[in-house]
């Protein structure tokens, strides 16, 4: 009951109890699955926007939102330059207002995102075996160390946990295209502290032997020497990759004092076309909510006639 409220970014006596909705969903409505993960889902709505004229471009970092008297007049990626009557950036909010725009331009100030609390981050292990498992569900959740330690490691003194609970999923269980006939396909997930330093693959390595050690007595199913494929990924990968503030995973935590309008809004206070959506604007993180906040933005340039 309590491990999921670890990804909403604060500890369960801190969580207002609006999101023990997300159990409700859980136990209520079941778990479902996309075949073919997660990435099917992707697949699907850039066929809808295609099928909708939208054109995407891949592969393409936006570098620069260039500004002039207020307005976001073009942006400039690796490849070219491209004028706006609009821009929404879906990237992380603090690298868009920091990295991408000029100072003066910047609705919230360092000391207003230093003062935000961020959702944890996380360590993750991509794993493929060369041979099946029995005793394992889709979904399991390690609960059998303590769950104080564990949110105290991430919130109240952050540090790399001792003693994690994690959380394993074996997709390849339930959808055989996601591995090789006669093999397995699971992520271990960690969550740590958002920011922390020290995230190296030796550091990577000694907790991959400590949680694979409690998976094997767990589930009596012997997986070392199996691994025919192993991938890690950390704070320092969502830093480099994804622009992400402290190397985040989930966005803002979901504290009272950042819920609804006490997030940063989805439109600039300064760049009168300059629009947000994404895991820190409203509503907040996850899958649906950064979904919904597209819809908000959406929704809002449409008012203006900018869009139909
Ligand atoms: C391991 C893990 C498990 C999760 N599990 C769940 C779950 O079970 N349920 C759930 O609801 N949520 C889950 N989440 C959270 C969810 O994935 C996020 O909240 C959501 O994807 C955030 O969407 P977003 O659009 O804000 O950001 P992103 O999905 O990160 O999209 C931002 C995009 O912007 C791109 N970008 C960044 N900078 C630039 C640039 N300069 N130029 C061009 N592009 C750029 C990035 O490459 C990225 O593609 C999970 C997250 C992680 C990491």
């Amino acid at each position: 009951m309590e491990f999921p409220v670890l990804f909403l970014g604060a500890l369960p006596e801190e969580t207002p109890a609006l999101y023990s909705l997300m159990n409700y969903a859980d136990i209520k409505g079941g778990t479902w699955y996309p075949q073919g993960g997660m990435y099917s889902v992707v697949k699907s709505m850039q066929q809808l926007a295609e099928g909708l004229g939208v054109q995407f471009r891949f592969n393409e970092e936006v570098a620069e939102i260039v500004v002039e008297d207020g307005k976001a007049v073009a942006v400039v990626t690796t490849q070219g330059r491209y004028t706006t009557d609009a821009v929404i950036s879906g990237a992380d909010y603090h690298f868009t207002e920091t990295a991408l725009l000029p100072p003066e331009y910047r609705t919230y100030s360092d000391q207003y995102w230093n003062k935000r609390v961020m959702a944890p981050s996380c360590l993750l292990y991509y794993v493929g075996l060369n041979k099946k498992l029995k005793n394992l569900c889709h979904h399991s959740l390690f609960f059998d160390v303590s769950f104080e330690q564990h949110g105290h490691e991430i919130y109240r003194d952050p540090q790399w946990p001792s003693n994690p609970l994690f959380y394993v999923s074996a997709a390849s269980l339930t959808d055989e295209s996601v591995a090789p006939t006669g093999c397995e396909n699971l992520v271990f997930l960690v969550p740590v502290a958002s920011g922390l330093q020290g995230d190296t693959e030796s550091l990577r390595e000694e907790w991959f032997q400590k949680i694979v050690e409690r998976f094997e007595q767990h589930t009596g199913e012997e997986i070392k020497d199996a691994i025919v494929v192993k991938r890690t990924y950390s704070v320092t990968d969502f830093v480099n990759d994804y622009h992400s503030f402290r190397g985040n995973a989930y966005g803002l935590a979901n504290t009272l004092r950042q819920t609804a309008i006490l997030r940063p809004s989805c439109k600039s206070k300064k760049v009168s076309n300059l629009y947000y959506t994404g895991q820190l604007t409203v509503p907040g993180p996850g899958v649906p909510p950064s979904l919904i906040s597209g819809e908000v933005v959406a929704g809002e340039l449409i008012k203006t006639g900018i869009a139909r």
